[in-house]
């Protein structure tokens, strides 16, 4: 696991270098803490004599009262100098986490945008929003928080025994008695804490799903007056998560409890040992003061590795959810062919296409349809046949299960997808709106478009007069803390956007008669400038739209039922004609549209012998 980090760490190796220079000074100072102490007791206190000779013994053989404030300035600099590094060693390690923590979240969401829209349908977008925010954490708990302090606990433990060790080799011995004791506590724990964490994520994601669900739906919830019982299924799910959170914090701290306990057994070993070897005259008094001090310090990095162990145990479950998702091949292979920059001619066909969003249910079946370049396909069906799948797979969003698409006679999939996908313009419903200005979210699909063609486009969408109506006309900011619009103009900007983009083929989704007959109007205008000269795919629920395109293909259950030119599907009289009756007549308005056939036309249909 630790090794897919490496080269996250790798582009920060200059940090990482001082981090890890860092710990070899920190352990260092820390070794030299109990030191004064020792100067104090044995050669000031007590009346030890230097054993051999250099410069440590010219300084220990001061007069008393010298070498007491020698000592004690050393006691000073020295803890002085440990908080300082450590200061600088956790700033240094932070720093380093987080920008981490920051290059896996970009790669974590530009992974995201990779993946087809097979994949997000799959998915609770909660639970990813919780990978990239929550979960991406563990990169830095991992490194920051349990590797380098197990290292520089490593260090400290070596730098400890090779002090101790010639200093009582018994007692050094003694102290170590306890070490394997804690690894065994470790193992145990380890698997549990692992686990329950695993359930704390699950849970934690689960909640952020119910709140992304709640916070899209809010519109329905209040119309159904539905806040109780989403407060009560939010609060279930919260809660489930709360018990699975407390339940990993008894077992962290009955951990930790457990390491107290054998860490207190073997300092009370040490004392009991190290008293008699003192009182034998094996062992100095300050010697065994360094002995204590060191002890407490000893099992300080045991303990740190113990402890680090459980939360690079926690964090391993964010990472394995984070890099569950680095790791989903992107679905969709990007082909090398580009369409020419005049762009694609625009015939479509569909071979045989299937496509499935999940196993044993088949959404479309083996459809077969040829467009040529420049035409007008309306799609018309009941909800749920296939409209909008069947229109999906033209920019790839998904790829057929079965079958293929072709553009210009090749398979779609030879080509770049971002070759591909600039070749077509959508409208889809409903229209989205980004949280920029009118001007940025116009040139959404052609960025560094000028101010002219922005406006040109508006104009031609029937929408640049409400824009310089806004207070600062095309700057004005739109969506959350902006200017919000209604339904009829958000229409219009999106038709703006599709224009601008001014690809040869489009796909739209007609905005459904939500509008009121003004605004309708003017948004059907615009579609229809929106159309001129492109290969048009049109999900068409009017009327006077289906007349005007000169394809009808319909859809049902996935399949193409009827496919054929306006006049000649209402004079086969089949499923179409069918429809024509009951979808479109009488109360449809279209039927009021000129050229519309005569209301009195229905239910008894025009349909020529
Ligand atoms: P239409 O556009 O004709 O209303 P769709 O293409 O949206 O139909 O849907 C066709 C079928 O596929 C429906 O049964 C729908 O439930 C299913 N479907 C659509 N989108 C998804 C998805 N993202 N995941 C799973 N099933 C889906």
């Amino acid at each position: 696991m630790i090794a897919k980090f490496l080269p996250y760490l790798k582009a920060h190796r200059g940090q990482v270098a001082l981090a890890l220079a860092q710990v070899f000074l920190v352990a260092a100072f820390e070794l030299l803490k109990p030191w004064p102490l020792q100067i104090v007791i044995d050669y000031v206190l007590g009346s030890k004599i230097p054993a051999s000779d250099g410069p440590v013994v010219a300084l220990l053989s001061l007069p008393k009262e010298p070498l007491l404030l020698l000592a004690c300035l050393l006691l000073v600099v020295v803890h002085l100098g440990a908080g300082a590094l450590t200061l600088w060693h956790n700033y240094t390690t932070i720093r380093v986490g987080q920008h981490m923590v920051n290059d896996l979240r970009g790669d974590l969401y530009a992974h995201l945008q990779l993946l087809s829209l097979a994949y997000h349908s799959r998915q609770r977008v909660g639970d990813l929003l919780y990978r990239i925010t929550a979960d991406s954490f563990a990169v830095q708990t991992m490194i920051m928080n349990g590797v380098l302090p197990i290292l520089s606990a490593i260090i400290l433990l070596g730098g400890m025994l090779i002090v101790l060790f010639p200093m009582d080799p018994t007692l050094t011995l003694w102290s170590l008695a306890i070490v394997p004791v804690l690894f065994v506590l470790i193992a145990l724990f380890n698997r549990k804490i692992v686990d329950v964490a695993t359930e704390v994520r699950d849970l934690d994601s689960r909640v952020y799903s119910l709140v992304q669900w709640g916070m899209a739906a809010i519109k329905v919830v209040q119309a159904f007056t539905k806040e109780e019982e989403e407060h009560r299924r939010f609060m279930g799910a919260s809660r489930e998560s709360l018990g699975a959170t407390l339940r990993l914090y008894n077992w962290q701290t009955l951990y930790s409890g457990g390491v107290n306990v054998i860490i207190a057994l073997g300092t009370a070993l040490v004392v009991y040992a190290g008293a008699r070897s003192v009182l034998s005259g094996q062992l100095s008094l300050g010697q065994l003061i360094v002995f204590i001090a060191y002890l407490a310090q000893l099992y300080q990095p045991i303990n740190q590795i113990t402890q680090s162990w459980g939360l690079i145990a926690a964090a391993r479950v964010g990472a394995a959810r984070v890099f569950e998702v680095l790791e989903t091949e992107p679905d969709l292979k990007s082909g090398n062919r580009q369409f020419p920059p005049e762009g694609a001619r625009g015939d479509v066909a569909w071979h045989n296409a299937s496509f499935r969003y999940r196993p044993g249910t088949p959404v479309l079946n083996a459809v077969d349809v040829s467009v040529a370049a420049g035409s007008k396909v309306a799609i018309v069906g009941p909800t749920g046949a296939g409209k909008s799948t069947l229109l999906g797979l033209l920019p790839r969003f998904f790829d057929p299960t079965e079958g293929s698409v072709t553009i210009g006679g090749v398979d779609i999939r030879e080509y770049d997808l971002l070759s591909l996908r600039s070749q077509i313009a959508m409208v889809l419903q409903p229209p989205l709106i980004f949280p920029l200005s009118v001007a940025d979210n116009i040139a959404y699909g052609r960025p560094g478009a000028d101010h002219a063609s922005i406006e040109n486009a508006a104009r031609l969408a029937r929408i640049h007069d409400t824009i310089a109506r806004m207070p600062e006309g095309y700057e004005t900011q739109l969506g959350e803390a902006g200017v919000t619009l209604s339904e009829g103009e958000k229409q219009r900007i999106t038709i703006a956007r599709a224009l601008l983009r001014d690809a040869p083929i489009l796909i739209l989704d007609e905005p459904t008669s939500a509008l009121d007959v003004e605004t309708e109007a003017l948004v059907m205008q615009a579609i229809e400038t929106l159309m001129e000269g492109r290969t048009t795919f049109i999900i068409a629920h009017r009327l006077s739209t289906v007349r005007r395109c000169d394809c009808i293909l319909v859809l049902r259950d996935g399949a193409i039922a009827e496919q054929g030119g306006y006049a000649e599907l209402l004079r086969r009289g089949g499923i179409f004609a069918d429809y024509y009756r009951t979808q479109f007549a009488p109360g449809d308005p279209a039927g009021d549209a000129p050229g519309a056939p005569p209301k009195e036309a229905h239910p008894e249909l025009p349909v020529p012998a």
